[in-house]
């Protein structure tokens, strides 16, 4: 497969009102393949006129066009249609999300790309199962909650799964009944622009889905300024969430935030070291460490600490970093997505030795002539890290483990929440009575128990404690409430 045939040599369009378009001011921004910093597409970038014209068709979609009129039924049946075109289309959603992201083919395309299909298949059914209540209230009195979409909603995307991300996002806020527009990262745009096409060959009304390209701080910030966005829904770093938070006061929107982490991996001495090893490993090295959940903080009992470490440092010799297409070549471990991110991650590499934490494996960049193109950062482990160090505080999001050595049970505990963060968090150990109580004490949103990494994570609610977000994950984010009170008295009278 040569993946350069899936791409397109005109630049990439942004898609506003059902029609897809150049940006007001016609420029382009190259696309780059993270494996080597080649460009390798082009696509429009959208400034405040494009998100301004977006947000008004948006708008209008809401509060005029067919589809605020549509039954849960219409739309789930558009979402299904939607899946299945997207499910032709797989392979070529597949090589796009690698070629700019740098990511493995194989999980772009069995994982990330089948659960991005999945979430038009789930959104679907739940479309058809948004019940309100009835609440309890006096004799001839009925009070009714409704939920109602919020109405014009602007999803602000990260780079680091931007299909499979998008697609439970979006799906989400559509089978609720809201009209959207979608800014993608600028690392991670092109997805979102092909997703627009699915939506359109499904017949989704003009203004109901629109994405705009472009940066942060012009076309993001106009989604969370203005005044006919009813709800700005953004999933990144801690820091831009604090900066949405300051800027959406004058409009007082809803906001929903899924933002950073630093998770703890508690290991007690109980379990067989052989195979926590592997979830251990997986749990800070999945998508090269590009992953809000991973267990970056690994709290290991002082009775396992130096056998354990020398497993793990086995297991993560066995990666074979390279180009994610060379699954042949056995290639299972990928770049980062940018040098710029590179760069950041190998600061915090220096900062762990320059305070004091001992390197046991990785830590330089690798000697090769093909990998040294991209950004490359190998497996790193740090041991003996303790709580005031900055690795140890701070979300590094690459493949840098911290190791800190516990000995009692609240000890961990303590341990484990002592950063800003709370998004997640995993206990090992075969004391099932224990690793519930410990489940129990961690601070964050998502808690594995003898395993790492979530199964059915759309139908779970995920939330970020902490600085890790605002809002629970799911539909409900999308939609605001309604309590309708109804007096059934003939001859009631108002209260004095
Ligand atoms: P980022 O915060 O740099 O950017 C996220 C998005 O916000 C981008 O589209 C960016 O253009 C936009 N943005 C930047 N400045 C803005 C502003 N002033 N106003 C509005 N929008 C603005 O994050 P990233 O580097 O793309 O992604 C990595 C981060 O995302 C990590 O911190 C990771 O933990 C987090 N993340 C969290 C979850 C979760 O579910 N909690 C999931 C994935 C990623």
């Amino acid at each position: 497969m040569n993946p350069l045939l899936y791409v397109r040599k005109e630049p990439y369009k942004l898609y506003i009102n059902g029609e897809f378009t150049a940006s007001e001011s016609g420029k382009t921004f190259d696309i780059i393949n993270p494996v080597n910093n080649e460009p390798f597409a082009k696509a429009y970038k959208g400034g405040t006129e494009d998100v301004q014209k977006a947000i008004l068709a948006a708008r209008k979609a809401y509060d005029e066009g067919p589809w605020g009129r549509m039954s849960a039924k219409e739309r789930s049946k558009l979402l299904i249609k939607a899946g299945q075109i997207l499910s032709k289309r797989v392979e070529e959603f597949a090589v796009i999300e690698t070629l700019e992201c740098g990511k493995l083919f194989m999980s772009a395309l069995y994982y990330e790309a089948q659960m991005s299909i999945d979430a038009f298949e789930y959104f679907a059914g739940k479309a058809r199962c948004l019940e309100g209540k009835v609440v309890p209230s006096e004799v001839g009195h009925l009070n009714y909650v409704l939920w109602q979409p919020c109405g014009v909603v602007g999803e602000i995307l990260p780079w680091n799964g931007p299909m499979m991300m998008g697609c439970q996002k979006v799906c989400a806020i559509l089978a609720a009944g809201n009209t959207v527009v979608i800014k993608p990262s600028s690392w991670a745009s092109l997805s979102m622009l092909l997703i627009a096409e699915v939506f359109h060959e499904a017949g989704f009304p003009p203004g109901v889905v629109n994405v705009v390209t472009g940066s942060g701080s012009e076309v993001g910030d106009e989604l969370v300024k203005s005044p006919l966005v009813d709800m700005v829904s953004m999933t990144g770093g801690t820091e831009v969430g604090k900066q949405i938070i300051g800027r959406s006061k004058d409009t007082v929107k809803d906001i929903a935030l899924e933002l950073g982490g630093k998770s703890p991996n508690i290991v007690f001495d109980d379990v067989n070291i052989d195979e926590v090893v592997k979830w251990a490993r997986a749990g800070f090295t999945l998508n090269s460490g590009q992953v809000c959940v991973s267990g970056t903080r690994l709290i290991l009992h002082k009775n396992i600490y130096e056998e354990f470490i020398t497993k793990l440092k086995v297991e993560c010799e066995k990666f074979i970093p390279g180009n994610g297409f060379d699954y042949e070549k056995g290639v299972n471990f990928s770049t980062l997505i940018s040098k710029e991110h590179a760069n950041n991650v190998w600061s915090y590499i220096e900062k762990g030795k320059l305070e004091g934490a001992r390197l046991v494996m990785g830590g330089k960049p690798y000697i090769d002539d093909e990998l040294s193109k991209g950004n490359f950062v190998p497996p790193t482990i740090f041991t003996d890290v303790t709580q005031d160090m900055t690795i140890f505080q701070e979300e590094i999001f690459g493949p840098v483990l911290c190791i800190t050595p516990f000995e009692t049970e609240e000890e961990a505990i303590q341990i484990a929440n002592s950063t800003k963060y709370g998004l997640a968090g995993a206990v090992f150990s075969t004391n099932i009575k224990r690793a519930l109580r410990v489940a129990e004490k961690i601070n964050g949103g998502q808690i594995y128990v003898n395993t790492y990494f979530s199964k059915g994570m759309i139908e779970s609610p995920g939330t970020g404690w902490k600085e890790s977000g605002i809002g629970v994950a799911g539909i409900y984010k999308y939609m605001i409430s309604k309590t309708v009170f109804i007096d059934m008295i003939d001859d009631s009278a108002p209260p004095m």
